[in-house]
C-alpha cells in the first residue's frame, strides 16, 4: 500500500529526447492509475523513472513521502510486470513464482504460503508443476502477475502487460487484472496504448502526449469533459466527430453554422457551460460522439433546430449496432454515426440527422483546447492600481490587494495603473473567510460534477463569465441564491494584455550589472562585472542610436529582452550570453527561466514565449537584444508601484471602496450579532448597510445565511 508523489519530473535522454517534461501527479493509496498515449509519448519512461530503472533528470519522485530519485529499484518496493514477460523456462511455475523470495532468503514455509494464495488468487494452483512452455500466453501472463505479487509490493507496475495476447484474452485479463487490483488493494500503475484498456480498468487516467500530461482524470471525466481536442479524440472508439463550425447568436440562442448549409443551436444547458463569451463570432470546433448522432424521426421532429443533411457513404453491420460513415456538407472526412443495428440504410440514401447538441463539445480552432468546462484560472479583467505602496487589482467593486511579497515577483511593470487579467484558480474561492481575504459576491447558476470537486458557476455583477468555485462534492449546491467567496490575494496569478503569465514562482532578478559599453568605430563592446566579481562581454555592430556608457556605470538587461531561438542567435552571434539554467517556471508553452550567467550580480530572469525542450541543469545560449540593454539603476517592481502611486486616480476609487466594504463590514458583524435575538432587527440593520451601489441579489446572502456553503 502506498501514495505517490510526482513533482516536476522531467526525462531528457543522451542525446537530447526530452522524453517527459514536467509530469506532476499525486497518486492515493490503492488507486489504479492508467498512463496512456500514442506510442513514443512517454509513458514507458515515466514508469520507469518510478522504478527505478531510468534516471529522473530532474523533478523530485516520492513513494509514501520517502524521497526516492537515488534509491535503488531493489529498495523501492515495488514490482513490475513487463509485455515481455521472461519466465525462465528450466522452471516451474512454482519455482517461477519462488525464485525472487528464495534470492531474498524468505524461509521454505513462508514462501510456499504466498506461492499458494498467489496461485490462488489468480487461479492457476493446478499449474503450479508446469513449465512455462507447457502454458497458454494468458497463463504466462498470470504467472508472470503471480511472481510480482508474492513479493507483496506497495506498488505494482504494469507495462502493457496484455499487448501480447490475443484479443479475446485481453478482454479477460483486464478483468482479471481489475479484480486482482481489487483482492490486493494496492496502488497500481499500469501503461497501455490502448484507450479501451484505459477507460475500463483505471480508476484515474493519466493521458500523455510528446512527453507532456494533457489530462489527469476519471475515465467518466474525461470523456464528458475533455480539456482538448487530443483528449476528445483519443478516447472514444469510433472517434469524437470534430465540426469546423462558426457560433452565431442569434435570439438570445447560441447556434454552430456547418458549412453553408447547417445550422444547429446549442441549447441554454450546454452553452451557459461556455467559459468566455467572446468566442461567440468566432470559429470553432464543435466535438459530437458517434452516439450523439442519432437518426430517430422522433427525436428529430422534437428538435428540428439541431438537424443536418447527410448522404449516407459506408455502412457497417456490427450485429448489435451498425456505424454509418456519412457525407456533410461542410466536414471534409466523414462524420461517424453510431446507431441501432436493426434500422436499416441504403449507400447513397440522404439522411436527416439529430445532433445531441445537449452533449457537445466545443474546442478553440487555435489552441484546440476545451471552450468548456473548468480552467486552469478564471480570467477577469481588470485594473490595476498602485496604492498603499503595493498594487491592488480591482474589477467590480472587488478590490484584491497584493501581499507585499508578491510584489517582486511579477515580471511586467507597465501594467501599473493599467488594465491586467486577474487569473484566480477555482480552488482559491473558499467558502470560509480567513483573515486578509478578499469576498467576492455572485449569484449561483448552475454546477458540475467533477470526480474530485463540485464546479459551482457564480455570475458575478459587472463580469461577462460567469468564475467558478471548486466545492467538495458534498457541498451543497442552491440554484438563484447569492453567495460569497473568499479569496487569499497571495493564491492569485496576473496575465498581460498579451496574455503572458506575469507573476513568475521566484523573485524577478533585475539582471542588474556594473558594465561600461565601448564603441570602437562602429563595434559595440559591452562588458560586464558581476558582484560576484565574474565577467562577460557581449559585442555588437554596425548598430546605430545606442548611448555609450561610462565605465563603471550601473546596467541591466530587461527579461524579455533575450532570446533562444535560432533566428535570433544568428542574427547577432556575438550578442549571446551562456548559462546554466537553475529553475524553470513554466505554463503551457510560456517560461520564466532562472539562469546563472557569469557577469551579473545574481540569476537572471528570463521571459521566453514557445519555450521547450530543456531542462533545468541545461545549458542554454540567450540572444541578447541590444535595445534591451539599459544603463542606469534598475527599479524594482515594487519601488515603481510606490513611484507611481502619487499620480493615480485610480487610488481614490480603490479608498472609496475599501471604506464603504469596512464600512459594510462592520454593520454585517453588528447584523449578525442582532440576529440572535430577531431576525427582523437583524434583516433591517442589513438593509440599512448596504450601500446604494451594491447589486440587489449580494444582499439576500446575509439573510440566506452563509454557512450552507460547506460540508458535513
Ligand atoms: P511510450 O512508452 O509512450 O511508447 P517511451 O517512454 O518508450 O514512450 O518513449 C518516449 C520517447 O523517448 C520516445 O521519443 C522514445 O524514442 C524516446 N526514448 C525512449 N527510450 C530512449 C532511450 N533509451 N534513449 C533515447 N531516447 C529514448
Amino acid at each position: 500500500m502506498a501514495s505517490l508523489s510526482l513533482r516536476h519530473i522531467y526525462k531528457v535522454y543522451s542525446g537530447g529526447v526530452r522524453a517527459v517534461s514536467d509530469f506532476n501527479l499525486e497518486i492515493d493509496d490503492k488507486e489504479f492509475i492508467v498512463f496512456v498515449g500514442p506510442s513514443g509519448c512517454g509513458k514507458s519512461t515515466t514508469l520507469r523513472m518510478i522504478a527505478g530503472l531510468e534516471d529522473i533528470s530532474s523533478g523530485e519522485l516520492y513513494i509514501d513521502d520517502r524521497l526516492v530519485n537515488d534509491v535503488e529499484p531493489k529498495d523501492r518496493d515495488i514490482a513490475m510486470v513487463f509485455q515481455n514477460y521472461a519466465l525462465y523456462p528450466h522452471m516451474t511455475v512454482y519455482d517461477n513464482m519462488a525464485f525472487g523470495l528464495r534470492l531474498r532468503h524468505v524461509p521454505a514455509k513462508v514462501i510456499d504460503e504466498k506461492v499458494q494464495e498467489a496461485a490462488s488468487i489468480l487461479g492457476i494452483q493446478h499449474l503450479l508443476s508446469r513449465r512455462p512452455k507447457a502454458l497458454s500466453g494468458g497463463q504466462r501472463q498470470r504467472v508472470a502477475l503471480g511472481r510480482a505479487i508474492v513479493r507483496e509490493p506497495k506498488v505494482f507496475l504494469l507495462d502493457e502487460p496484455l499487448s501480447n495476447l490475443d484479443a479475446k484474452l485481453r478482454v479477460q485479463m483486464r478483468t482479471e487484472i481489475t479484480k486482482i487490483h481489487h483482492r490486493l488493494a494496492t496502488t497500481f500503475i499500469y501503461v497501455t496504448h490502448d484507450q479501451t484498456e484505459a477507460m475500463t480498468m483505471g480508476t484515474r487516467i493519466v493521458v500523455m502526449k510528446d512527453g507532456i500530461v494533457q489530462q489527469v482524470d476519471t475515465p467518466t471525466t474525461l470523456y464528458d469533459n475533455p480539456a482538448n481536442l487530443f483528449v476528445a479524440c483519443f478516447l472514444g472508439s469510433p472517434q469524437m466527430n470534430i465540426f469546423k463550425a462558426k457560433l452565431v447568436e442569434e435570439n438570445g440562442n447560441i447556434y454552430a453554422l456547418i458549412g453553408e448549409t447547417n445550422k444547429v443551436m446549442i441549447p441554454k444547458s450546454r452553452a451557459q457551460r461556455i467559459l468566455d463569451k467572446s468566442v461567440v463570432g468566432s470559429d470553432v470546433l464543435l466535438g459530437i460522439r458517434p452516439e450523439d448522432v442519432r437518426y430517430e424521426q422522433a427525436l428529430i421532429d422534437a428538435h428540428p433546430e439541431s438537424v443536418i443533411e447527410s448522404t449516407v457513404d459506408v455502412i457497417e453491420n456490427l450485429g448489435n449496432e451498425t456505424i454509418l460513415y456519412l457525407n456533410v456538407e461542410g466536414k471534409d472526412d466523414y462524420t461517424i454515426a453510431r446507431v441501432n443495428a436493426r434500422y436499416s440504410f441504403e449507400q447513397g440514401e440522404t439522411l436527416k440527422m439529430y445532433l445531441a447538441t445537449e452533449h457537445a463539445h466545443l474546442f478553440d480552432a487555435t489552441t484546440e483546447l476545451t471552450l468548456m468546462g473548468v480552467p486552469d484560472y478564471n480570467l477577469i479583467p481588470a485594473q490595476a492600481v498602485a496604492v498603499d505602496d503595493t498594487l491592488a487589482v480591482m474589477f467590480g467593486d472587488v478590490c484584491v490587494k497584493l501581499p507585499e511579497g508578491l510584489l517582486n515577483r511579477i515580471t511586467d511593470k507597465s501594467i501599473i495603473n493599467n488594465k491586467v487579467m486577474l487569473a484566480i484558480p477555482p480552488a482559491a474561492l473558499k467558502a470560509e473567510e480567513a483573515e486578509g481575504d478578499v469576498c467576492i459576491e455572485g449569484v449561483a447558476e448552475f454546477f458540475d460534477n467533477y470526480p474530485r470537486f463540485k464546479a459551482v458557476y457564480l455570475s458575478v455583477p459587472g463580469l461577462v463569465n460567469n468564475i467558478i468555485a471548486a466545492r467538495p462534492l458534498d457541498y451543497e449546491f442552491m440554484g438563484g441564491v447569492s453567495l460569497k467567496v473568499y479569496l487569499d490575494p497571495s493564491q492569485i496569478q496576473l496575465f498581460n494584455m498579451d496574455g503572458e503569465r506575469i507573476i513568475a514562482d521566484r523573485t524577478v532578478s533585475g539582471n542588474t550589472t556594473t558594465g561600461t559599453i565601448l564603441n570602437n568605430n562602429g563595434v559595440y563592446n559591452y562588458k560586464f562585472v558581476g558582484a560576484t566579481g565574474s565577467k562577460n562581454k557581449l559585442s555588437l555592430e554596425g548598430q546605430t542610436g545606442i548611448a555609450t556608457a561610462e565605465n563603471d556605470t550601473p546596467m541591466y538587461i530587461l527579461p524579455r529582452g533575450l532570446a533562444i531561438d535560432k533566428e535570433s542567435l544568428a542574427q547577432t552571434p556575438k550578442m549571446v550570453l551562456s548559462g546554466v539554467i537553475k529553475h524553470l517556471d513554466e505554463y503551457h508553452k510560456d517560461a520564466i527561466v532562472t539562469a546563472e550567467v557569469p557577469g551579473f550580480d545574481e540569476d537572471m530572469t528570463v521571459i521566453i514565449r514557445n519555450f521547450s525542450g530543456y531542462n533545468t541543469g541545461d545549458k542554454i545560449k540567450m540572444a541578447v537584444n541590444p535595445q534591451a540593454v539599459v544603463t542606469g539603476k534598475y527599479e524594482t517592481f515594487a519601488e515603481a508601484v510606490k513611484k507611481q502611486e502619487a499620480q493615480e486616480e485610480g487610488a481614490v476609487r480603490y479608498k472609496e471602496l475599501t471604506q464603504a466594504r469596512e464600512k459594510e463590514k462592520a454593520i454585517e458583524q453588528a447584523s449578525a450579532a442582532a440576529a440572535n435575538e430577531t431576525v427582523a432587527v437583524a434583516e433591517k440593520s442589513a438593509k440599512k448597510a448596504a450601500p446604494a451601489k451594491k447589486p440587489a441579489p449580494a444582499k439576500k446572502t446575509t439573510a440566506v445565511k452563509r454557512p450552507t456553503a460547506k460540508k458535513k
